[in-house]
């Protein structure tokens, strides 16, 4: 008896992630237009959007991946945009609870 190689085909076809992967700019918001480049020698992940050119670098880490990079880029945004609000200082609002209230005999 002969035996039969199963010979099941092991290759499923491994989807390696595209160096560039296009996000939607936090700017234009114009999808798929910012792409992320690592420069793993540099240290440093860079995002550009190629519609309004605004661009975002940021210092990475071996473990960085682009989706980071962008990630990193929102995060920023939503900093400045928070800072750019009309300054207002944070006064610490006395909150002093009445401990009559709490505790009623
Ligand atoms: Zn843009």
């Amino acid at each position: 008896m002969a035996r039969r190689k199963n010979a099941k085909k092991p290759a499923p076809q491994k989807r390696l992630p595209k160096l560039g992967k296009a996000f939607t700019c936090p700017f234009c918001h114009h999808p798929e237009s910012v792409e992320c480049t690592i420069e793993k020698k540099l240290k440093i992940g860079k995002a550009s959007c190629y519609v309004c050119s605004e661009s975002y670098c940021v210092k990475i880490n071996f473990l960085t991946e682009a989706i980071d990079i962008y990630s990193e880029w929102l995060d920023a945004c939503e900093a400045a945009n928070s800072n750019s609000s009309p300054r207002r200082k944070q006064i610490p609002q006395p909150v002093s609870p009445r401990y009559s209230d709490i505790f009623d005999d």
